[in-house]
């Protein structure tokens, strides 16, 4: 190894490879599933370049991937016709630049994460270090010689022209060398159950190189052939090596029977989300635009946590007559629903699909807005459900409490479908603090003649529920919508009307309880304003330059007096608050 060069691994990352040395975690067969996955991506970006320049194949028009092992040597090989790395890129992806993932991953170990989530945060190839004493890469990218990446395991790692040249074509193998405590993935039955495991979606054949009985016919040597029976030939037995193609190639999406359980793991194998998702849906849209679609609604915020790296990719993937476009479409779902995780596969676009071209752009757009539809009516459907038995609240509250704020900006950003939003929205209210309603339930326990829809706004609904501002009201029977999340009242303003009947803030100053007798009412405000003119007046003066006006109020039920915002300027105490604490 004399030209080889060594390299020191960037601290993130010998940080993520030593908790993968060192761990104890009791799954190490993930690092299966993250070897194929990323031959898998290089296989992707192969034949995503392909489409526009087919020479990058080159004479090898194969995209497959190859998995061997050898009990003798403890040695375990993944190999792929993909992408490749080029020396720099072996370098550079490898070891010396850390991903923003890998810090992420770090800090999420430290505060009790399971390593089973590294494939969200862009580290798998180091999962290899959960089972190696030593990894050899060697890569042929087209734009490069055969080079050859080497670790054992410690702070360097070196690199190197492979002196046996360019053996490859094209393509990666990732040789490991297992640990002594790792020898059971040197064993045909374990890799073919993880294999199966953990690729059944991988849409490239693998194959799996497998031991096999044959019996052959061969010719019996002159002195040995019996004269009696005369025969020349005999049957003989051996063991040869063969390979073993072990996933299905079909897509799921493709398929009209998929069981519940494959659904599922498909959502896994897309979203890295090792949870079931809440639901999903398989259809086939016609008309204007023709697609097979698969989407999921997953049951927790994982997309959130990890927002910085999902930025970075679509969460529902383009597909164009079964081949992933890997060029990122995001304008394939808007935005407030960017947790869902899905695939769309159509052959009503080209696959040198530009987000330039205005006939794409329209396609996307439809298939953007039926897409949309779905999500929105299967949630419906899940808001609708009777909570299972022995329960308070449907799995559409579980899903909302982690999710809401989706449906929340969706009302703000999504204008066509604002009457659909705003059947999912939810809110806490007087009725139960701690149970969320939903505006139509509100309606149902209005008092007669009432024709607002009342809410308070503030950082604490518990508090809400106490204000002074509310107990006339709530005293007369009335119903309040506590809002304690930031985004509540920017929601409320845009719902402004919902079934006719106005959103009132009734914290604003200038609003005031509605009485039965509304001239008495207002006769006996202008009594009483006469009658305190001069302690309103020593009021002024005292809070003279602390508050804009004192006046007298309906509002109160037993307190003395309270302190509102004017609303003049269109803010309340509320969003006040909020835009401070974001300046
Ligand atoms: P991620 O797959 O999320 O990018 P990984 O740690 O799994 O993170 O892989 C790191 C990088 O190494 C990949 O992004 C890719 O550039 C490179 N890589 C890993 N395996 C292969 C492969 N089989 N072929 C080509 N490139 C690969
Ligand atoms: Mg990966």
């Amino acid at each position: 190894l004399e030209d080889a060069e060594q390299h020191e691994f960037q601290a993130d990352v010998a940080r993520v490879m030593d908790i993968f040395i060192h761990s104890l975690y009791t799954h190490k067969e993930i690092f299966i599933r993250e070897t194929i996955s990323n031959a898998s991506d290089a296989l992707d970006k192969l034949r995503y370049l392909a489409i526009t320049d087919d020479s990058v194949l080159g004479d090898n028009k194969n995209l497959d991937i190859f998995i061997e092992y050898d009990k003798e040597t403890r040695t375990l090989s993944f190999t792929d016709t993909g992408i490749g790395m080029t020396k720099d890129d072996l370098i550079n992806h490898l070891g010396t630049i850390a991903k923003s993932g890998t810090t992420q991953f770090v800090e999420a170990l430290a505060s009790g994460g399971d390593i089973n989530l590294i494939g969200q945060f862009g580290v798998g190839f180091y999962s290899n270090f959960l089972v190696a004493e030593k990894i050899i890469v060697t890569s042929k990218h087209n734009d490069d010689d055969q080079h050859i990446w080497i670790s054992k395991a410690s702070n360097t790692f070196s690199v190197l022209k492979d002196p046996k040249g360019n053996t490859l074509g094209r393509g990666t193998r990732i040789s490991i060398k297992l640990k002594q405590d790792a020898t059971e993935f040197v064993d045909e039955e374990t890799l073919r159950k993880n294999i199966k495991k953990y690729s059944e979606f991988v849409q490239y054949p693998i194959y799996l190189k497998v031991k096999k009985e044959i019996s052959r016919e061969e010719d019996i040597p002159e002195d040995e052939i019996d004269e009696e029976n005369g025969k020349t030939t005999r049957l003989v037995k051996e063991t040869v090596w063969d390979w073993e193609r072990i996933n299905e190639s079909k897509p799921i999406w493709l398929r009209d029977e998929v069981e519940d359980d494959e659904y599922f793991n498909f959502y896994k194998t897309l979203s890295k989300d090792p949870r079931d998702p809440m639901s999903y849906i398989h259809f086939t849209a016609e008309g204007e635009v023709e697609f097979k679609a698969l989407l999921y609604i997953p049951s927790t915020d994982a997309a959130d946590m990890f927002k910085n790296l999902y930025a970075a990719t679509a969460p529902v993937k383009l597909y164009v007559k079964r081949v992933l476009i890997t060029e990122e479409f995001h304008d394939l779902i808007p935005r407030y629903l960017s947790f869902v995780r899905g695939v769309v596969d159509s052959d009503d676009l080209p696959l040198n699909v530009a987000r330039e071209n205005l006939q794409h752009t329209k396609i996307l757009k439809l298939i953007n807005k039926k897409i949309t539809r779905k999500i929105l009516q299967e949630l419906q459907e899940i808001a609708d459900e009777e909570p299972e038995e022995g329960e308070t609240e449907n799995e559409y509250i579980e899903f909302y409490k982690e999710l809401g704020k989706h449906i929340k900006l969706g009302i703000i950003e999504d204008t066509a479908n604002k009457q659909k939003l705003c059947k999912l929205v939810r809110f806490y209210s007087t009725h139960n603090a701690d149970q969320l309603t939903s505006l139509d339930d509100y309606i149902s326990r209005m008092k007669d003649g009432q024709d607002d829809i009342y809410f308070i706004a503030g950082d604490d609904r518990h508090k809400l529920v106490q204000s002074p501002l509310i107990k006339k009201l709530r005293a007369q029977g009335y119903e309040v919508l506590l809002l304690d999340d930031p985004i509540d009242e920017y929601t409320v303003n845009t719902i402004n009307e919902y079934e006719r009947m106005h959103l009132q803030n009734v914290g604003a100053s200038d609003w005031v309880i509605p009485e039965e007798d509304e001239e008495f009412a207002r006769k006996k405000e202008k009594a009483l304003k006469k009658h305190y003119e001069t302690l309103l007046d020593w009021f002024k003066g005292l809070m003279k330059g602390k508050v804009q006006e004192v006046t007298i109020s309906r509002k109160l039920h037993e307190e003395p007096s309270v302190i509102t915002t004017s609303g003049d300027d269109g803010q309340s105490a509320n969003m006040e608050r909020i835009s401070k604490a974001q300046a």
